[in-house]
């Protein structure tokens, strides 16, 4: 048994991490500030004397004895971390030097929660680790593109500098249930319009291209990551099904047996053109790839969504 921080823990990865962690019977410690996180997403585990919640921000220094830490809190959807840009980066700049500085006296383990908005909006098809990245430092999406970037060289100075044992995982686009209603993201928003029979909101003409990871997936993937020895990353986590935004909403609509149309909005500025994960490394570091087809997902996520929209 290990004792476990998950910072981010009342979110949407974070929370399905906090179930398996404390199914396998470690000790976790949630860790909040509650701005895009949820607590009912941890409701089912209040009763259990081997988890604690914690109400707390990032940005202030805290200290934990834990043998690991999941870094995870930072808003990840477009509309949450353009809503405040320098809160946004102030979480993952002095979050992450705090989570750090943390480690390096506990002697704690930490994997940092990255994104492939590293590699922006990216000139190499699909994206390796090796690729540094084509991304705009003042533009919409930078306050987090960058914030994570600055959150990897940290990690990485840490770990060469002061001997911290550190893991990076930059995480592809990943869905499930939990997703917030209004987290403008697309599969969210999809599912939503579809269920509600509003127009389904395809922005440009909908040939960009993504690549979509279950969350169980993504949380196994994170796992074998904090677990391997040896081993920091940085490591790409994502499903390589590539496909475009206007064929995700026609599945949705399909899978919904919903009467929405499609409404073509304009694209967002910086709007990544594709993303695919080259996994390769995973593969043979980890022994991970994902299980999880998107239609499978996909019906265990529009369920979810169906019941809460319900209640
Ligand atoms: P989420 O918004 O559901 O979860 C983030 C959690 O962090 C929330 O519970 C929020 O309240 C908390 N948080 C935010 N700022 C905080 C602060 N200053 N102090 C304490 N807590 C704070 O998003 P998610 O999709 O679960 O993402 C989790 C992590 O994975 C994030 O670091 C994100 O950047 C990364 N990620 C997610 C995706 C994805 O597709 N979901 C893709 C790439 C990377
Ligand atoms: N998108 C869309 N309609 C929506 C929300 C998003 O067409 O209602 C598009 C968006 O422009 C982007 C893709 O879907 O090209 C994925 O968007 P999301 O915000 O989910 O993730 P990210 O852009 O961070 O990969």
């Amino acid at each position: 048994m290990a004792r476990i921080l998950v910072t981010g823990g009342a979110g949407f990865i974070g929370s399905h991490l906090v179930d398996v962690l404390l199914a396998d019977g470690h000790e976790v410690i949630a860790l909040d500030n509650l701005f895009t996180g949820e607590r009912s997403n941890l409701y089912q585990h209040l009763s259990n004397p081997r988890f604690e919640f914690l109400r707390h921000d990032v940005v202030e220094p805290i200290l934990l004895e834990v043998d690991q830490v999941y870094h995870l809190a930072c808003p990840a959807s477009p509309v949450h971390y353009q809503y405040n840009p320098v809160k946004t980066i102030k979480t993952s700049v002095v979050g992450t030097i705090n989570l750090l500085g943390m480690c390096k006296r506990v002697k704690g383990r930490m994997l940092l929660a990255s994104t492939s908005e590293v590699y922006g909006d990216p000139l190499e098809h699909p994206q390796r680790e090796s690729y540094w990245g084509n991304v705009n430092p003042i533009g919409l999406r930078s306050c987090y593109d960058e914030g994570k970037r600055v959150a990897e060289t940290l990690t990485f100075c840490y770990q060469t500098q002061n001997g911290v044992d550190t893991r990076i995982v930059r995480i592809f686009n990943t869905y499930g249930p939990r997703m917030l209603f209004d987290d403008g993201r697309v599969v969210s928003n999809f599912i939503v319009q579809a269920l509600k029979g509003e127009p389904i909101s395809v922005y440009g003409e909908g040939s960009q291209t993504r690549s979509f990871c279950f969350v169980d997936d993504l949380v196994r993937g994170l796992r074998a990551t904090m677990d391997k020895e040896g081993f920091h990353g940085p490591v790409n986590l994502g499903n390589p099904a590539e496909m475009t935004i206007l064929e995700l909403a026609k599945l949705v609509i399909e899978m919904t047996g919903s009467k929405s149309k499609i409404s073509y909005k304009s694209l967002p500025k910086d709007d990544p053109v594709r993303r695919k994960p080259d996994i390769s490394l995973a593969k043979k570091e980890l022994g991970w790839e994902p299980k999880v087809a998107l239609q499978a997902g996909l019906s265990k996520t529009i369920a979810d969504f169906d019941a809460r929209l319900k209640r």
